[in-house]
């Protein structure tokens, strides 16, 4: 199933400090009336939730990252599920000796987040449970 879209709306915002990421993005989305788009996040998190999925067990094992790590770079999507606007986004996080680690955006509570949204419009991109995730119908190649 192919879904067509072209862009629409670009958005650069700043998230308040102590929001939480993800819920923000999706609040955004929702006041703009945003159903599908392209996330991009920089910034700096003072407490962070990542999600590594354990395929075995169906869900996400939590990785909580205590104190302040730089948001070297998060990147996702927005999509709709149960319609309204849901963000997936990844986050690569830095410390102070330049160490990586990163995983699904689970909770990031803000210091600074500087985002990129780039909306696409066109047929609706819907999130449906798959098994033990929620998917967008998959695009099979011809
Ligand atoms: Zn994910």
């Amino acid at each position: 199933m192919v879904i067509k879209m072209e862009i629409g709306r670009a958005f650069l915002i700043r998230a308040p400090e102590d929001s939480e990421l993800p819920k923000f993005v999706e609040d955004f989305a929702q006041k703009k009336r945003i159903e599908a788009g392209i996330i991009n996040i920089i910034g700096t998190l003072k407490d962070t939730k990542l999600g590594y999925f354990n395929s075995e067990k169906g869900k996400y094992e939590e990785i909580e990252v205590h104190g302040m790590r730089e948001l070297l770079s998060a990147m996702g999507n927005l999509s709709l599920k149960d319609n309204v606007p849901f963000a997936h986004i990844h986050a690569v996080l830095g410390d102070d000796r330049g160490n990586t680690m990163g995983g699904h955006l689970l909770y990031g509570k803000v210091f600074v987040a500087e985002i990129f949204i780039l909306e696409l419009k066109g047929e609706k991109l819907e999130r449906r449970k798959e098994g033990s995730l929620y998917l967008w119908p998959s695009t099979p190649i011809h």
